[in-house]
């Protein structure tokens, strides 16, 4: 994409209450909006990380058999009832309709899966069954100062897993720790991210967090460094040593809760009737489990992770391009950086094109603040070698690439 043709512009003035590190770096290089507190617009370079995210959570939950759908945010108030959650989940936003119905905007989704599955799930030969959506989701949040951390309005993967027992429901929590482990990887923060036992409610006696160390996280997490998982201080203080191997010397850290998953039990199928028949013709409550991620607040958690006084610095796998080519003036050569751009664009390389006629010091500290890994600059120095410029965004050498090996050489730059 050429520069010059998109709408926004980075810049230096970030609203004054806007104090957490990712909103000020995403709203200075262009990524987000702020429309209110907790709520943003995707620009055209955020909307392209975000997306990117997203995939990687699909593709992640299609492997181990998800199958995606997409529910309403409006959510009547009869289900919410049915649960006992209009009253006790206390961050709902509730409106009401024309119809005079109450209604709550949809900050989770358990009380229409549930009843949408039950429609369909009848004996033992229909489980089990793994549905999943992403979706923006509502929470009436009372702190909404941490950017995409903790927005009023954020976007959320929740999966879905219905079984006819406990232990198959065991086996897939399993695998649906290993494929959150595969996203985190390849959103670039496998390193910093924690399996951490939570609190888990009436069913089981853990529930699940994924946690990313970051200085600017909400939680505190004890970390047993002989089993590379982590404790949650909400449970430390009955724990107080490692749930794997005993060890009280925990480590305390700073972290950012990118994911959770539980195991529910029957505590919704029991309250809307969903019974499946089992093998003997007997009626058994159908067993559940839930697995949550917030892409945006990912977006946000690696922005705050992955970053140095210049800017964002985005891993490869979700950087809202591969390559910055920046074109500074050239008068008498042959070639110029439009022909660099066409030529990357032919080989299949996402390409921020900077063709803007503004000043390199400008065009510089914009490629550093935006992030991308690849920077490739072209200019008359360059191109009398019949070169350009590539330069890594984590690394502080750039290297003269000849101008016939840059398609080659970009693959593994
Ligand atoms: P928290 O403890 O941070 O409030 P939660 O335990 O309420 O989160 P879940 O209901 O389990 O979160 O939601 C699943 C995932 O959705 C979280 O792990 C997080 O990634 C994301 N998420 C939850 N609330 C928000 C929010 N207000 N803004 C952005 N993402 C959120
Ligand atoms: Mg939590």
């Amino acid at each position: 994409m050429r520069q010059s043709e998109l709408f926004t512009k980075t810049t230096k003035e970030v609203p004054k209450d806007e104090t957490s590190f990712n909103a000020r770096a995403l709203i200075r290089g262009g990524f987000i909006d702020k429309v209110a507190a907790g709520i943003y617009t995707f620009l055209p370079l955020g909307h392209r990380v975000h997306e990117k995210i997203k995939n990687i959570i699909r593709e992640e939950m299609n492997a181990i058999g998800g199958q995606e759908i997409f529910m309403p945010a409006l959510v009547p108030k009869d289900v919410w009832a049915a649960t006992d959650r209009w009253d006790s989940f206390d961050v709902l936003f509730k409106l009401a309709g024309a119809d005079k119905r109450e209604y709550a905007l949809g900050a989770t989704h358990e009380e229409v899966v549930t009843p949408l599955l039950k429609k369909y799930v009848l004996s033992y030969k229909d489980l089990p069954k793994f549905v999943y959506q992403i979706q923006t989701k509502f929470r009436n949040e009372l702190r909404a100062k941490a950017g995409l951390l903790r927005g009023r309005e954020f976007s959320m993967k929740d999966l879905y897993s219905f079984h006819a027992n406990e232990e198959d429901l065991g086996e897939y929590y399993k695998l649906a720790q290993k494929a959150y482990f595969k996203i985190f990887e390849r959103c670039g923060l496998l390193d910093l991210t924690y399996l951490t036992f939570a609190s888990g409610g009436s069913f089981s006696k853990y529930s699940h967090e994924f946690q990313t160390l970051s200085e600017n996280g909400e939680d505190l997490i004890h970390i047993c460094d002989n089993c590379d998982i982590a404790v949650n201080k909400e449970i430390i203080d009955e724990q107080r040593a490692c749930p794997s191997c005993g060890n009280k010397k925990l480590r305390e850290e700073k972290a950012i809760e990118v994911g959770n998953i539980f195991k529910l039990g029957n505590r919704f199928s029991k309250d809307f009737g969903f019974r499946y028949t089992d093998e003997n013709g007997d009626k058994k409550d159908v067993i559940m489990g839930c697995y949550g991620i917030g892409p945006s607040r990912v977006m946000g958690t690696v922005v705050e992770t992955h970053n140095d006084d210049r800017g964002i610095i985005w891993p490869e796998e979700i950087s809202p391009f591969r390559v910055h080519l920046i074109g500074l003036k050239t008068q008498n050569s042959k070639l110029n950086a439009d022909d660099i751009y066409n030529e990357l664009l032919e080989a299949g390389v996402e390409v921020l094109y900077d063709d803007r006629e503004v000043g390199a010091g400008e065009k510089f500290a914009d490629a550093d603040l935006i992030g991308c890994p690849v920077r490739i600059v072209v200019s008359e120095r360059t191109l009398k070698k019949n070169s350009v410029e590539m330069k890594r965004r984590d690394g502080d050498d750039a290297e003269l690439v000849g101008v016939d090996e840059i398609t080659s050489k970009i693959s593994d730059f």
